[in-house]
C-alpha cells in the first residue's frame, strides 16, 4: 500500500486520507492458516508534521480462522487502529521523493492481531479428548464411561 505524500510534504500540518483494498490472501501464523476472502480495507489519514509524517488509520475485514477449540473454519470480523511515525530528517528518515509504502507495517499489524485463541462461539464445546468427535454437532458417553479418579475418592465421601 502506497501513500502519496507528495502534496502534503509543502505544508506543515497538511494532511491527506488514502483508502485502499489490502492484497492479502492468506497468513500462516503459529501453524494455522488465516484466509482473507476479501481483501481488507486500509483507511488512513497521513500528517505532515514539523519532523515527521504521522500515519493514522485503521485495518478492517474479514477473515476465516479455525476455531481454537472445535477446529471448525468460522468468520471473524476484525476492525483495528494502527499509528507509524517516520522521519523526515536524520538517519532514519524516508525517502520524501517517492510515495510511502506501508504494505510492511500493515502485514504486521494483521499478524499481530490475529488472536492466539479464536473461538467460534462462546458457547463451543471443542472436541472431545478422548475420542475426537465435535461436541457441537454429536454427543458421547466418553465421559462417563471413563473413570476419572477425583470422581471416584468424591462418589466414596458422598457415599459415607
Ligand atoms: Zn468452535
Ligand atoms: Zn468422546
Amino acid at each position: 500500500m502506497k501513500i502519496r505524500i507528495k502534496e502534503i510534504l509543502e505544508q506543515t500540518g497538511a494532511s491527506c486520507p488514502t483508502t485502499e483494498q489490502f492484497d492479502i490472501e492468506e497468513i500462516t501464523v503459529q501453524e494455522r492458516t488465516i484466509i482473507f476472502p476479501v481483501q481488507p480495507t486500509i483507511e488512513v489519514v497521513t500528517t505532515n508534521t514539523q519532523d515527521e509524517i504521522l500515519v493514522q488509520g485503521e485495518i478492517r475485514g474479514r477473515a476465516i480462522i479455525p476455531c481454537s477449540r472445535c477446529l471448525e473454519l468460522f468468520s471473524w470480523l476484525f476492525n483495528f487502529e494502527f499509528t507509524e511515525i517516520y522521519d523526515k530528517k536524520g538517519p532514519e528518515s524516508i525517502d520524501l521523493t517517492k510515495d510511502l509504502d506501508i504494505s510492511e507495517e500493515v502485514y504486521q499489524y494483521l499478524v499481530v492481531n490475529i488472536p492466539i485463541k479464536a473461538i467460534c462461539s462462546e458457547n463451543c464445546q471443542g472436541l472431545c479428548p478422548e475420542c475426537g468427535i465435535n461436541k457441537n454437532y454429536e454427543s458421547c458417553e466418553c465421559r462417563l464411561a471413563g473413570v476419572d479418579p477425583r470422581w471416584e475418592k468424591l462418589k466414596r465421601l458422598l457415599e459415607q
